[in-house]
């Protein structure tokens, strides 16, 4: 597994959303997976689908303890040995969780896992010291950050013109405020300690992206409050980017002779996908 199309890293979303997370990225020593909240079968199928071998995963980081990022991991953990990463606090959070052996690190530190060097930082979600992660190895790099109210300048500078930039835009304001959700839980999303709209997230988006980005993952997708389209077309308005098609799933940032074009596209909840 060493380079693919000259880049050192690869991203494989197995599944984003609220009923489950898992994720991997591709280095040159393995594969560093992030959460892991579906059932160990699942998971595999899911890897297999992607052709990725469950025995080089190397490592487990944690963004936070919510049930749709950590349901798996016991499970997982007794068939498979891998190196186990969390924030500090996160493993006493929940008994299941701190049975496991983690390294625990100060979010903003700084680590190398299986070759590939791994920025922490602080995100702001109802949990103890949740994270997100940028991933650099050999002149690539994937920002990664789900689960989180807001982005502080640190975790922007952190994600900041990442290759491939996995970003939460979880929902529509006005899904969300006429949907069926009772008004305390819509507060609650809607909170600095929630999760990302669309508008926040393509409001991040004109911050982060750079000309080095070529790929801009929507992640979290609501089922109930949002749809990968409006993600898309929200994050395509911020930037400048074209609709490939009616549907508005995918869309691209021609950048002509001055570099690589940037695609606009959805993690769904079911349908596992590389991001090369
Ligand atoms: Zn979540
Ligand atoms: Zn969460």
């Amino acid at each position: 597994m060493s380079e693919h199309n000259g880049y050192a890293l690869r991203l494989h979303v197995l599944g984003s959303g609220s009923k489950g997370n898992c994720a991997l990225i591709e280095g040159p020593q393995g594969l560093i997976m992030i959460d892991n909240g579906f059932s160990r079968r699942e998971v595999l199928r899911r890897m297999h689908e992607l052709g990725l071998d469950e025995h080089d995963v190397r490592a487990l980081l944690l963004t936070h303890e919510h049930t749709d990022h950590v349901s798996g991991i016991s499970v997982w953990c007794r068939a498979f040995d891998v190196e186990l990463y969390a924030s500090i606090g996160t493993p006493e959070t929940r008994a299941y969780l701190n049975e496991l052996d983690f390294c625990e690190f100060v979010p903003g530190l700084r680590f190398e896992v299986a070759g590939v060097d791994v920025q922490t930082f602080a995100t702001s979600h109802d949990v103890v010291n949740p994270v997100g992660f940028r991933f650099d190895c050999g002149g690539d790099s994937i920002g990664y950050a789900t689960d989180t109210g807001c982005l502080s300048d640190f975790a922007l500078d952190a994600l900041s013109d990442a290759r491939v930039i996995a970003l939460e835009s979880n929902h529509d304001v006005p899904m969300l405020r006429t949907g069926s959700y009772p008004r305390y839980l819509q507060d609650r999303i809607i909170s600095d300690a929630g999760h990302l709209s669309n508008d926040q997230a393509a409001e991040a988006a004109e911050r982060i992206v750079g000309s080095h980005t070529e790929q801009l993952v929507a992640m979290h997708i609501s089922q109930e409050n949002n749809r990968p389209s409006l993600a898309v077309r929200s994050f395509a308005a911020a930037l400048g980017a074209e609709l490939d098609d009616e549907l508005g799933s995918t869309a691209t940032l021609a950048r002509g002779g001055s570099g690589s074009d940037l695609h606009i596209r959805a993690a769904g909840q079911n349908r596992p996908i590389t991001i090369a």
